[in-house]
């Protein structure tokens, strides 16, 4: 190792960019965005910095590079495409011990610039010592999924607290265990959930507070797991899923799915197969309270989208009534899943303008549904639990005046591996449901745009 990261305040500070290319364009973006006073050298510059020049962002001089140039400023850019006058500009900065970084020429440079992701106040820098530029870009993007968006906020808030805890904890170490308190508990999360001014008056709260202890209370979120695909969860969702102390899920949450979830979390399973829910819905109401009262972050986690026939709006019922606190991480729904994975677009311009979600699950064997709603033309229709009573559904939809040879498609396992599709029509579907021995879970897609599969498919599974 060669480098060592360090970070330089540039602030007010002049910034010498020699060159007006793209490339140039870059380095000023970052300097601009830390309040640098910047000066380019350039006979001609890119339209992006002609704009910021037009809003009087940086002064431009409008001609060749000359030595003087280097006289007030405090860090220097090379970035011309003109490598000899780069390695004139960076020899005349080292003669000078002025830092200088040189365009693509790290043999030139005091300095490299890292790939960064920015969470203002909050920066993380990654180097690769200028060995892959490229390796250092794809860290960087993985980097940015798994810090989220709101720890900038969350440093800002600790800053402007900074003082007065440092007055009522002179002690390093508790001071420190109340940050990490802090961190952990619920007044980050109140702030990752965009409740900002609920996040500051509870730390007030907890400083006026002689204990100083922040509050350790239970929360639960329920969160949407999607489809299947691990890499369809939200950045929330797997946030959460690795920091619950228990999570409680059900046989629609695939495997690989569970197994993001925290390793020495508890894992409660509440079954639910069809008609034949192994934990009854009250009890599992019951069970969400009781542990978060406990004091536990309590993960439920649903397949799909929590409100999309997830019964997770009866679940945060109870919780509301019980005074525990919860959030709710929308997930991606089986019928976008499915439709995206199988190439069928739930809606298109020629087809469908409309498309309906709805539940096919029968009650005492009889689908109970407004049928003249769902048989209108230019409509598409996601069918949730169809498969059981797929027979009934075809059929009533044919009585109630949809074409018979209207294309269907049913989608098993969707985003999965092994995901399958078979396409029919209202008429032949169900005959080749059963011949094919479909599994749930299924979805069931009913429109013209089932007829776009064909060509748009993709995704072999
Ligand atoms: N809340 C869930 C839906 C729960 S209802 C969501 O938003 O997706 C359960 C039904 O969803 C299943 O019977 C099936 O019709 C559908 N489903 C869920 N996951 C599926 C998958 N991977 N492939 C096909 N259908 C799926």
């Amino acid at each position: 190792m060669k480098h060592l990261p360090i970070y330089f305040h540039v602030a007010r500070r002049r910034c010498l960019v020699v060159g007006g290319g793209e490339v140039a364009a870059r380095k000023i973006e970052l300097l601009i965005r830390r309040e640098a006073r910047v000066t380019v050298v350039a006979p001609e510059v890119c339209a992006s910095i002609a704009a910021r020049r037009n809003e009087n962002k940086l002064q431009h001089e409008a001609r060749t590079f000359l030595d003087g140039d280097l006289v007030d400023a405090d860090l220097v850019f090379a970035a011309t495409d003109d490598r000899a006058l780069n390695r004139h500009v960076a020899e005349l900065a080292q003669a000078r011990r002025l830092p200088v970084n040189v365009a693509d020429d790290p043999e030139l440079c005091t300095f490299i610039m890292p790939s960064i992701i920015e969470r203002d106040p909050v920066q993380v820098a990654v180097s690769t010592g200028g060995a892959s530029p490229v390796l250092a870009r794809l860290l960087r993007a993985r980097l940015e999924s798994f810090i989220p968006a709101a720890y900038g906020r969350l440093a800002a808030l600790m800053a402007a607290f900074r003082e007065r805890v440092r007055k009522r904890l002179p002690d390093m170490t508790r001071r420190r265990r109340f940050w990490e308190d802090v961190l952990h508990g619920p007044i980050a999360e109140m702030l990752f959930a965009g409740r900002e001014q609920a996040a500051l008056q509870a730390l007030e709260q907890v400083i006026a507070d002689s204990s100083m202890h922040p509050p350790m209370h239970g929360e639960v979120y329920l969160v949407g797991g999607g489809p299947g695909d691990p890499d369809l969860l939200t950045f929330r969702a797997l946030r959460l899923m690795q920091q619950a102390d228990v999570v409680i899920y059900d046989r629609l949450v695939a495997p690989e799915i569970v197994a993001l979830v925290r390793r020495d979390a508890e894992r409660i399973y509440v079954g639910k197969e069809r008609d034949q829910h192994t934990v009854p819905q009250p009890e599992i109401n019951a069970l969400l309270v009781q542990l978060a009262k406990e004091g536990k972050r309590v993960l439920r986690l649903k397949g799909g989208d929590p409100f999309i026939f997830g019964r997770g709006g009866e679940e945060i019922e109870t919780l509301s009534g019980e005074g525990v606190p919860f959030q709710v991480v929308p997930g991606i729904t089986a019928a976008a899943g499915c439709a995206s994975y199988a190439g069928i677009p739930l809606t298109h311009r020629d087809y469908a303008q409309s498309c309906v979600f709805v539940t096919g699950h029968l009650k005492n064997d009889r689908m109970d549904l407004n049928w003249p709603a769902l048989v209108q033309p230019q409509q598409t229709l996601a069918v949730y639990m169809g498969v059981h009573g797929l027979d009934a559904l075809c059929r009533e939809l044919v009585t109630h005046g949809m074409r018979a040879d209207m294309p269907v498609a049913l989608v098993e396992r969707g985003t999965l591996p092994r995901q399958r599709v078979l396409i029919g029509t209202l008429e032949s579907l169900p005959a080749l449901a059963k011949k094919s021995d479909v599994q749930p879970p299924s979805m069931v897609i009913i429109g013209e745009v089932v007829k776009l599969h064909e060509k748009l498919k993709w995704f072999s599974g």
